[in-house]
C-alpha cells in the first residue's frame, strides 16, 4: 500500500488530502501539523475550516485510510509520498521583506525529512513557492541524506477557499514538476497514477520543476490582474457616467476575453493573491526584470488605489468626517462560498431597508463594495447610494473623493 504523508493540515492539506484519500481507497494518508488545536479539531466534529461538502468527504474516509496526526516525524518516516502544505507568506524581516516569500516554515520541514527518513522519498511542493525553491529544497534534502534518494516534485495547488471540494474533485488541470531525468520522470509517474484515480489523464499536465512553480505564481497574477482591470475601468466609468456592470457583460461576451473574474469590487483579498504577486514581482527584481517587475506591482497598486478610492468616497461623501458617525458593515469575509443568489439572505436585507432607512440620521448613506445592492430600488427609498463603477448620483458628484 502506498502510503502519503501530508506536512501541514490547513486549507490546503486538509481538504487536498481528504479528496485523495477518498478517491484512493488503497492508498493510505496522513495529515500532520505541529498545531495541536487543529489537529484535534480534524478529529473532531467541529473541523477547523468550512468548505461546503468537506465534512462528509472526512467522515467517509477518517479512521479508515485518512488519518491526522501530530506525529509528525512517524509519519513522514513511513511515507513513500510526503506532501508539504506548510503556509508560506510574505517576509516582515530581512533581505526582500515586504515581498520575498517566507519559506521557514519550508526549510524547517525539510530539514525534519531529511533527518527521520530511512527510506527513498519523493517530496512534493504542495505550498505556493518561488520559482527555484525545489533546487534549495533538494540542496537540504541531499546534503543531509544519508545515501537517501529524494525527489522533488512541484505539484502546486490551484483550489478556491469557498469550493475547495468542487475545484478538488473536477479540477481544470493538475499540474506535476518534476526532474528531466529518468528518476524525475518515474517520480512524476508516480504521482500522476494517484490523481489519475479520479482526474482524466489529459488533465494531469506534466513539466519540468521551474514550468511548474512559476505557473502557480502566474495563475493568480493573472486572475489578480482581471480583478485590478475591471476596478481600473469602474473608475472611469463613474468619472464618464458608464455604468461598468454592462461595460464588463459586453467585453466578457468576447470569447477572447470571457465573462469570468469581470466583477467589479472594492478590491481582491485573501492570504494568497497579494502575496503571490509580491513574490513574483521580488522574483522579478532579483533576475534583473524591472519593467516586468513594475508591470506586475502595478496590479496591487490598483487594489490600494480601489481600496482607498472607495473609502475616500465613503468619508467626502459625509461631509469629510466619520468622527462619531455609526457606520455598519454587511459582510466581512473576503468572499462568498457561492455565486447563487436564489432565496439569499441578502434579499431580505435589501427588503428591511426602509426600515434601516426611518432609524437612521439623514442622510442616510449606503456604499456597496460589491456591487449587489439594488440601486434604484435604494434610492427610491431615499439613500444616497454609491455603488462601484455606476452612474453617481447627485450628491456624490457634489463630493468628489480625492484618491
Ligand atoms: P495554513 O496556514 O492554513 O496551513 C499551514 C499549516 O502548516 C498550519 O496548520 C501550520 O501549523 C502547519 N505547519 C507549518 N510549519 C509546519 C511544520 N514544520 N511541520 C508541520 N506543520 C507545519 O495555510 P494554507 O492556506 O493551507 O496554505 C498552504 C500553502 O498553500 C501556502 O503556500 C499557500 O500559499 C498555498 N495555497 C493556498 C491556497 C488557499 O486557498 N488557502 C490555495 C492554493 C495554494
Amino acid at each position: 500500500m502506498v502510503k502519503i504523508c501530508c506536512i501541514g493540515a490547513g486549507y490546503v492539506g486538509g481538504p487536498t488530502m481528504a479528496v485523495i484519500a477518498l478517491k484512493c481507497p488503497d492508498i493510505e494518508v496522513a495529515v500532520v501539523d505541529i498545531s495541536v488545536p487543529r489537529i484535534t479539531a480534524w478529529n473532531s466534529d467541529q473541523l477547523p475550516i468550512y468548505e461546503p461538502g468537506l465534512e462528509d468527504v472526512v467522515k467517509q474516509c477518517r479512521g479508515k485510510n485518512l488519518f491526522f496526526s501530530t506525529d509528525v516525524e512517524k509519519h513522514v518516516r513511513e511515507a513513500d509520498i510526503v506532501f508539504v502544505s506548510v503556509n508560506t507568506p510574505t517576509k516582515t524581516r530581512g533581505l526582500g521583506a515586504g515581498k520575498a516569500a517566507d519559506l521557514t516554515y519550508w526549510e524547517s520541514a525539510a530539514r525534519m525529512i531529511a533527518d527521520v527518513s530511512k527510506s527513498d522519498k519523493i517530496v512534493v511542493e504542495k505550498s505556493t513557492v518561488p520559482v527555484k525553491t525545489a533546487e534549495a529544497i533538494e540542496k537540504i534534502l541531499t546534503h543531509n541524506s544519508k545515501g537517501i534518494n529524494f525527489q522533488i516534485l512541484s505539484n502546486p495547488e490551484f483550489l478556491a477557499e469557498g469550493t475547495a471540494i468542487e475545484d478538488l474533485f473536477k479540477p481544470d488541470r493538475v499540474l506535476i514538476g518534476g526532474r528531466e531525468t529518468p528518476a524525475g520522470q518515474k517520480a512524476i509517474k508516480t504521482l500522476k497514477d494517484v490523481y489519475a484515480h479520479w482526474v482524466p489523464e489529459e488533465n494531469i499536465i506534466t513539466t519540468n520543476l521551474w514550468s511548474a512553480e512559476l505557473s502557480k505564481l502566474a495563475a493568480n497574477a493573472f486572475l489578480a490582474q482581471r480583478i485590478s482591470s475591471v476596478n481600473a475601468m469602474s473608475a472611469l466609468c463613474e468619472a464618464t457616467g458608464a455604468n461598468v456592470n454592462e461595460v464588463s457583460y459586453a467585453i466578457g461576451k468576447d470569447t477572447r476575453i470571457g465573462s469570468k473574474f469581470l466583477n467589479p469590487s472594492v478590491g481582491f483579498g485573501g492570504s494568497c493573491f497579494q502575496k503571490d504577486i509580491l513574490n513574483l514581482v521580488y522574483i522579478c527584481e532579483c533576475n534583473g526584470l524591472p519593467e516586468v517587475a513594475e508591470y506586475w506591482r502595478q496590479v496591487i497598486k490598483i487594489n490600494d488605489y480601489q481600496k482607498s478610492r472607495f473609502v475616500n468616497r465613503v468619508v467626502a461623501s459625509m461631509f469629510n468626517t466619520v468622527s462619531n458617525k455609526k457606520i455598519a458593515v454587511l459582510g466581512f469575509a473576503f468572499k462568498k462560498d457561492t455565486g447563487d443568489t436564489r432565496e439569499t439572505p441578502a434579499i431580505d436585507v435589501c427588503k428591511d431597508f426602509q426600515k434601516i432607512y426611518d432609524n437612521m440620521q439623514k442622510p442616510a448613506f449606503v456604499f456597496d463594495g460589491r456591487n449587489i445592492v439594488d440601486v434604484e430600488k435604494l434610492r427610491n427609498i431615499g439613500f444616497i447610494v454609491y455603488s462601484i463603477g455606476k452612474p453617481l448620483d447627485a450628491w456624490l458628484k457634489d463630493m468628489p473623493a480625492v484618491a
